[in-house]
């Protein structure tokens, strides 16, 4: 047996809906601008990009129900409502028409942002990891094996803050869709068993002040809600 230094760290997990097992997570990729409506929001031509990608810590996820701190060095947290793969067979240069068959399950996530620290990277042409990967910056609902789901084609997702309704859209309009998003995906990186995928989120992304409740909700995939303490 090898003689770690320190302790090994614990393996990052979330629920699954309808079982007393945990799905293990291995890495989390997130899409950029897969609705037109937000790239327009967002002061982007929806047109005309291919899907990009960045990622967060696993060790970033929250999972429904969770109270997190207001986190440090914003005053801009978003929430941005999103449709969460999660990958249960790994692979490269993934086929569109075989992608499908490397999801495990769905799940409803929040990516959230610190959007201040993002515009200043965006302006300054740095990384947006700061904004995107801080600690509880992922959201995620429990997983909803395909087995019981399919892989939905069209279900309405909904965020709300406070119960006031901030983002309503169909995850049919994302720009790339799941099988696209997987493919384009494994050409850059080699997917592995417990990869998630957040896919972009829809128009309305907005601020969570401090004290406020989140819900993110799927149609037929439940919900993801997250409550942000009144002091950071
Ligand atoms: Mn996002």
């Amino acid at each position: 047996m090898t003689d770690y230094a320190l302790p090994l760290p614990p393996q990052p997990s979330v629920a699954i809906a309808g079982s007393a097992a945990r799905f293990p997570v291995r890495r989390i990729f997130c899409v950029g601008r897969n609705y037109a409506e937000h790239a327009r929001e967002m002061g982007n031509d929806p047109t005309k990009e291919p899907p990009f990608f960045f990622t967060k810590p696993a060790d970033a996820l929250v999972e429904d129900g969770a109270t997190i701190a207001y986190p440090p060095a914003t005053r801009d947290l978003h929430h941005e409502a999103e449709l969460v793969i999660a990958i249960g067979t790994g692979g490269a240069d993934i086929p569109e028409d075989r992608a499908l068959s490397h999801v495990w399950g769905y799940a409803p996530g929040n990516d959230l942002t610190r959007r201040d620290l993002q515009a200043e990277a965006k302006a300054a042409r740095r990384p947006w990891d700061m904004a995107k990967a801080f600690d509880a910056s992922a959201v995620c609902g429990a997983i909803v094996p395909v087995a019981r789901c399919g892989h939905p084609a069209r279900a309405t997702i909904r965020c709300t803050v406070n119960g006031a309704l901030r983002q309503e859209a169909d995850i049919a309009d994302m720009i790339w869709p799941v099988a696209g998003i997987i493919a384009h995906l494994s050409r850059l990186v080699t997917l592995a068993p417990g990869d998630l995928i957040y896919t972009g989120t829809p128009a309305g992304v907005g601020a969570i002040a401090p004290g406020e409740s989140c819900v993110v909700e799927i149609a037929g995939l439940g919900r993801a809600g997250v409550t942000v303490t009144a002091t950071g």
